[in-house]
């Protein structure tokens, strides 16, 4: 197993762990998904959502890029929104930042870095937006913190912009899209207060 062995004991480890409390998890796991929750979080490896809300495996359906951007240009996000909303029919859409994400600090320093570029430019789209909010702030961490929040925000607009969204609420489907952030520092989540329960609100965000 060469360099994986950490992955492979610890993985035995957990299945052992788990089995011990619930002999029947997997086999009842393996027989269907019906998480509560869809998670849009960051590709950190510091920010692990399963972890950080000691949710257990299908508890959470997840996925996770640079900077939790929400491109509706993406076809692998919004096909990850479409089977969760529509299919699924999850409860919860969250989308959660952190502190300290490096993604928004390489949109804010601007540098050329390549491909990331235009991944960046989704972010770098939130400063031109809130560019004032942002340099009002009096030092470089606070800048960067407030860029943190504002980024979830306009996030969580564009996933309450998805189609499926928009359409799940027009068949009054039950579903909240809520923002979160996330600090490294203290390990805990912080509510943005930013909970969308409709189109309307939706539409009332953007104010
Ligand atoms: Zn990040």
């Amino acid at each position: 197993m060469g360099k994986l062995s950490t992955v492979f004991d610890q993985n035995q480890k957990w299945a052992d762990n788990i089995k011990e409390k619930q002999p029947d998890f997997f086999k009842e796991s393996a027989k269907g998904q019906s998480p509560n929750y869809l998670w849009i979080g960051c590709a950190d490896s510091r920010v692990p959502p399963a972890q950080l809300t000691g949710l257990g495996p299908g508890d959470l359906f997840v996925h996770r890029n640079i900077a939790n951007v929400v491109p509706h240009s993406d076809i692998n996000i919004q096909s990850v929104v479409q089977y969760a909303v529509s299919v699924l029919k999850v409860r919860h859409v969250v989308v959660c930042g952190h502190y300290g994400c490096g993604g928004v600090t390489a949109a804010y320093e601007d540098n050329n870095l390549g491909l990331i570029d235009n991944w960046l430019a989704n972010i770098e789209d939130v400063y031109r937006t809130h560019q004032d909010e942002i340099e009002g702030r009096p030092s470089e961490e606070e800048k960067l913190n407030r860029f943190c929040e504002l980024n979830v925000r306009e996030q969580v607009k564009k996933m309450c912009h998805s189609p499926f969204v928009q359409q799940a609420w027009k068949q009054g489907q039950a579903l909240s899209v809520h923002g979160l952030i996330y600090d490294l520092e203290t390990g805990l989540l912080n509510d943005l207060d930013i909970r969308i329960d409709s189109a309307e609100e939706a539409a009332n965000l953007e104010s």
